[in-house]
């Protein structure tokens, strides 16, 4: 399909083709004609599939065909500050030849310039809930004249406790609006607001959780929690890594990892909560910049993170919750490029691999099987798999055919805000 098929205004057409999108991904073109028909959507998509787009675009033509100066318009919540910038962006970029305004609210910062832009009635607000919350109460906004509400990244949403305050402030909303709910996932909760806040929704799905999982190219290493340190060392080094993110369970965790690759003279920078912005920002950008080979986060720090060309993901210790292992191996693999992902599974961690496996619907294969993987048998070796020591068979990861491209990379990467 083509973008030029999905009845979209000129300005927009123009917007996404100097953007290099050469055709809609799944999401845009499954989503674009119910949001432009006026229609709810519940919407099962991740970052990454382009769900941006997908309701960026719909909004816009929307407020381009009926402008009116009443705002705002339009509300968008997404879990984290990151997220809503990047949205911010995005709707900048697509609306680069349209005459919308917009503006982005999220806490963490002063807010004398967010409330200066509320009363300038922009037409559209991304917003994170706490803030926003702050501010209706503040009388410094209100949505009476909304139309639009686009719950973003629900899931997380839920995980990060915010799904109080996402409730109080659908309470102030409108009852008669648009509604769009998008999620990663859809656990009971999500499915109990979407049927409480959708009318009679559309439902379009694009990465179910298993699919999502099957694109990526998953090992696991069966490995002694005391040799972790070294096979981490080993495996950055003879994979000819560009850019990986490590994930530990713990703050403190994260740290002691960065530091001993900082030791071993690998490049790393850890960030989690106790950092405070600034050094969780210069992290980040040393890490785009190429300048770190390495990050490694917490779950919590890494949510919301979107860095383009994330080569692998490594699960330094495999995660309890086994949604976690979905989210945290989605952040390779972006915009259908290939990803791979290590976990290294300490016997106590296996229980938790079960579940994984359960949740992915496939078996992960095993990269150092038939090798010593308890403490004092030396670090296996990362070399192709035969029968892990819990007699399944693996398989190389490098035998693995490459992930399919979901859709194809865009020719260009810029994204100018304009706002
Ligand atoms: P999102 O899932 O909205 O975070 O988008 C993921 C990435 O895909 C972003 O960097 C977008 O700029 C990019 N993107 C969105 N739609 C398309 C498209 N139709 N073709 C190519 N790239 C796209």
């Amino acid at each position: 399909m083509q973008f030029s098929e999905l009845n979209l205004i000129p300005q927009l057409l123009s917007a996404v083709s100097a953007e290099g999108y050469e055709e809609p991904s799944p999401i845009q073109e499954q989503a674009i004609p119910h949001v432009l028909a006026g229609k709810d959507l519940l919407a099962c998509a991740r970052t990454g599939t382009g769900k941006t787009a997908a309701f960026a675009l719909p909004i816009l033509q929307h407020l381009a065909k009926s402008p009116n100066a009443r705002g705002p318009r339009v509300l968008v919540l997404t879990p984290t500050r990151e997220l809503a910038a990047q949205i911010g962006e995005s709707f900048a970029t697509y609306g680069q030849n349209l005459s919308v305004s917009g503006a982005v609210v999220f806490g963490g910062v002063n807010m004398n310039g967010q409330i200066r832009k509320l009363r300038d009635r922009r037409d559209i607000i991304v917003a994170t809930p706490g803030r926003l919350l702050d501010l209706l109460r503040q009388r410094c906004v209100s949505f009476d004249a909304l139309e639009v509400f686009v719950l973003d990244e629900a899931d997380r949403m839920l995980d990060m406790g915010f799904l109080p305050d996402v409730r109080r402030i659908i309470a102030m909303l409108p009852t008669k609006r648009q509604t769009l709910l998008f999620s990663a996932t859809m656990p009971n909760d999500i499915r109990a607001l979407a049927n409480g806040i959708l009318k009679d929704p559309a439902y379009v799905e694009v990465t179910p959780v298993a699919s999502t999982a099957e694109k990526i190219v998953q090992s696991v290493y069966f490995v002694a929690k005391s040799d972790k340190r070294a096979l981490l060392e080993r495996v950055i080094r003879d994979g000819n890594i560009a850019r990986a993110l490590v994930f530990t369970r713990t703050k403190h965790g994260a740290d002691r990892v960065a530091e001993a690759l900082e030791r071993a003279r690998i490049g790393a920078v850890a960030i989690h909560g106790n950092k405070s912005q600034n050094a969780r920002e210069r992290a980040l950008s040393s890490f785009k910049r190429g300048e770190t080979t390495v990050l490694v986060a917490t779950d919590i720090a890494a949510r919301g993170i979107d860095i383009d060309g994330i080569s692998h993901v490594i699960n330094y210790d495999v995660p309890n919750i086994p949604e976690s292992y979905v989210h945290r191996i989605g952040r390779t693999a972006r915009a259908g490029a290939e990803g791979i992902a290590f976990s290294f599974c300490d016997r106590d961690e296996r229980p938790f691999l079960a579940d994984i496996e359960r949740l992915i619907k496939m078996r992960i294969p095993v990269a150092n099987a038939g090798q010593g993987t308890q403490s004092g048998q030396g670090v296996p070796a990362p070399t192709s798999a035969h029968v892990g020591d819990d007699g399944r068979r693996g398989a190389d990861p490098r035998a693995v055919p490459p992930a399919v491209r979901p859709w194809p990379a865009r020719r260009s990467t810029r994204i100018e805000a304009q706002r």
